[in-house]
């Protein structure tokens, strides 16, 4: 169970996402000051860290040199303010990625995993999904690939990420804004209109590959898409 030192001093923010992480089956140590998350790190080995910008005693960047001079770990910010200078302050110094408040708990935990998942520390490699013809549909976490009838599909990466989360997830609605917090860096960025348009292309090339079978990805009025495993007859 990877293990994550969150050093954050608001509670409100903290309770959330412990909430969230425990909930995907983290291990979550909280500590509210920098000194407290050197102290801990010294004695204890951590697989990601969450800091938070603004702390009582340092900031958050200033925590990050210090903990990468006792081990090399991820770092994932959370940060109050979104100018430009914070990005590339925190990145510079080396974060893999950064939040701005108010976030979901849900996107942290889902920018956790991926973080995980690039480091080597996370538990998904593959996973296939065998469909109703007796074919499989696998997801190729790796290779950011999907594979349909053992080609790969010619996904970019914003239809590759939609396609991974609607198909991983058989039957399950997916709002809009969820798509865009899974599928998209930025968020905030991009519109649903967005996620419409790449649902679209994503579709097109799902339904060429298995040569004009019905909509595999479902539009649900009101609510969003979801991936329907009996309308793939691949
Ligand atoms: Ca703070």
């Amino acid at each position: 169970m990877p293990r994550i030192l969150l050093v954050e001093d608001e509670p409100a923010i903290a309770d959330t996402l412990i909430y969230a992480l425990k909930s995907e089956c983290y291990e979550v140590v909280h500590v509210m000051t920098g000194a407290e998350a050197l102290k801990l790190e010294s004695q204890f080995k951590h697989d990601l860290a969450i800091l938070d910008v603004g702390l009582p005693d340092m900031t958050g960047f200033d925590l990050c040199r210090q903990l990468r001079e006792i081990r090399r770990m991820p770092v994932l910010f959370l940060t109050a303010r979104s100018e430009e200078i914070d990005r590339v302050l925190g990145l510079e110094i080396g974060g893999d990625d950064y939040v701005t408040k108010p976030f979901s708990p849900r996107e942290v935990a889902a920018r956790v995993k991926a973080i995980l998942r690039r480091s080597g520390n996370g538990n998904v490699v593959a996973q296939s999904v065998t469909l109703p013809s007796g074919k499989g549909l696998k997801i190729d976490d790796l290779a950011k690939r999907i594979i349909l009838n053992e080609s790969a599909l010619d996904l970019t990466a914003h239809e590759f990420r939609l396609a991974s989360v609607l198909i991983s997830h058989p039957g399950q609605v997916f709002s809009r804004e969820q798509l865009l917090q899974h599928a998209w860096d930025d968020p905030g960025a991009v519109t649903d209109r967005t996620v419409d348009a790449h649902v679209k292309s994503l579709r097109a090339k799902l339904k060429a590959a298995q040569l004009g079978a019905e909509e595999m990805i479902e539009t649900r009025r009101g609510l969003g898409y979801s991936y329907s495993l009996l309308n793939s007859c691949a």
